[in-house]
């Protein structure tokens, strides 16, 4: 097996269970390896650290397959990681009865590229890096066997596989398409999910126990839905009561989606929901000047910092969107803000947050701290893993 020699104190990372093995800590490459190839990861001294996919082209030169030096990369490694976590999703009750569930993500399942959702009998597979798109037909065998599954699409035309030398690869793996456009119940609420032309796998599952707050949270406020792409949360706010629902987004065909999935719940009164092809930023100055107040609002925009090096240009957009955010609270008035920004921390985006509040000359309290549902676990080693931040703020 070909050898990634470490350069002299660039273990240290790895030592703390950290799967990424960036250019700057690599001193050479010993023998060949093709992109995706499993190589030994050793320290500068020649002591063997993990096993890991090699990717040339990316920053992240290697990825940790296992920490264990010994453990070989083979179709059985796969079951067993598959397997594994297919299991840990049914540890907790609130996720064995869930039609939509994420069964891997990535890293912090010990499978790093490798992203797993479950639409009912129907799983969409996404490959981000070159270790993972190497291992595709394995994967598609262990995900067949830990779940029985008939149906397994591939939808790896995320951007990020240009950083890994990758093409964008979408198509069925196993089985062909379902006879009638695949939905999901969550909490619920019926939601359709456009596993072709979807956003990421078709659905954002990562907000599921915010739009089952949200819901909680709704009765008689009328309610604010900025980024609402298929109307997630604004369905669970008029599950729960809400008096009113203003739900905004750019996009038409997720909009579409979203009138689509109102329909498909004829408990939810239609007539209380309003959707506004918009842009978030400007809309926000129109309702302000409107004199529109909200009493409850939620901000879920797409990610504005992919990585740390955005985190600024990123940062100032969090802001304005939360200042007039807290603008448009009615007094007492409920904000659900998140942030799903890898390049922004908890602690970064809770001091935006407060800023906003004083922009906007408002008194504020976190009642909540809100984060992803148990499917998307976080390794304890890998914070990149808590991509999704979100507070719970009232204010006076
Ligand atoms: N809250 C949603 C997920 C939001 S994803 C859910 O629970 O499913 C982010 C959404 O923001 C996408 O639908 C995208 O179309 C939309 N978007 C991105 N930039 C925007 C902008 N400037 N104004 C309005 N919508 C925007």
């Amino acid at each position: 097996m070909p050898q990634l020699v470490l350069l002299p104190g660039k273990d240290r990372q790895l030592a703390r269970q950290h799967p990424w093995i960036f250019a700057g800590a690599v001193d050479r490459l010993e023998g060949r390896a093709r992109p995706g190839d499993t190589v030994e990861v050793v320290a500068a001294n020649g002591r063997p650290l993990a096993r890991a996919a090699w990717s040339p082209e990316s920053k992240i030169r290697a990825r940790v397959w296992t920490f264990d030096p010994q453990e070989i990369v083979d179709d059985a490694f796969f079951k067993r990681r598959v397997l594994a976590a297919v299991e840990r999703r049914l540890l907790l009750p609130e996720l064995r009865e869930q039609e939509g569930l994420r069964l891997l993500h990535g890293e912090s399942d010990g499978l790093p590229g490798v992203i797993a959702d479950r639409y009912g009998d129907t799983i969409v597979l996404q490959l981000t890096s070159a270790g993972a798109d190497k291992w595709r037909q394995a994967l598609v065998r262990a995900l067949q066997r830990a779940t029985g599954c008939a149906r397994i699409y591939e939808r790896s035309d995320s951007d990020v596989r240009r950083l890994e030398g990758l093409l964008p690869v979408a198509g069925w793996l196993l089985g062909e398409a379902p006879p009638s456009p695949l939905s999901i119940v969550e909490n619920g609420v019926r939601m359709r999910v456009d596993i072709v032309a979807g956003h990421k796998t078709g659905f954002y599952l990562d907000q599921r126990d915010n739009r089952l707050l949200t819901r909680l949270l709704a009765s008689g406020r009328r309610t604010l839905n900025c980024f609402c792409y298929s109307g997630g949360f604004s369905l669970q706010a008029l599950a729960g009561g809400a008096s009113q629902v203003l739900s905004i987004d750019s996009s038409a065909p997720a909009l579409a989606t979203a009138v689509e999935n109102l329909a498909l719940n004829p408990g939810l009164d239609a007539s209380l929901a309003e959707w506004r092809e918009a842009d978030v930023f400007s809309e926000l100055r129109v309702l302000k000047s409107h004199g529109e107040r909200f009493d409850l609002i939620i901000l879920d925009p797409p990610k504005f910092a992919p990585s740390a090096a955005h985190a600024e240009r990123a940062a100032r957009a969090y802001r304005d969107i939360n200042v007039f955010g807290f603008r448009l609270l009615a007094a007492g008035g409920l904000l659900l803000t998140y942030s799903c920004s890898g390049g922004i921390s908890r602690q970064h985006f809770q001091e935006i947050v407060a800023d906003a509040a004083v922009a906007a000359g408002r008194q504020a309290r976190i009642l909540r701290h809100l984060a992803a549902p148990a499917d998307h676990p976080v390794g304890l080693g890998f914070s990149e893993g808590e991509y999704l931040k979100g507070l719970l703020c009232q204010a006076d």
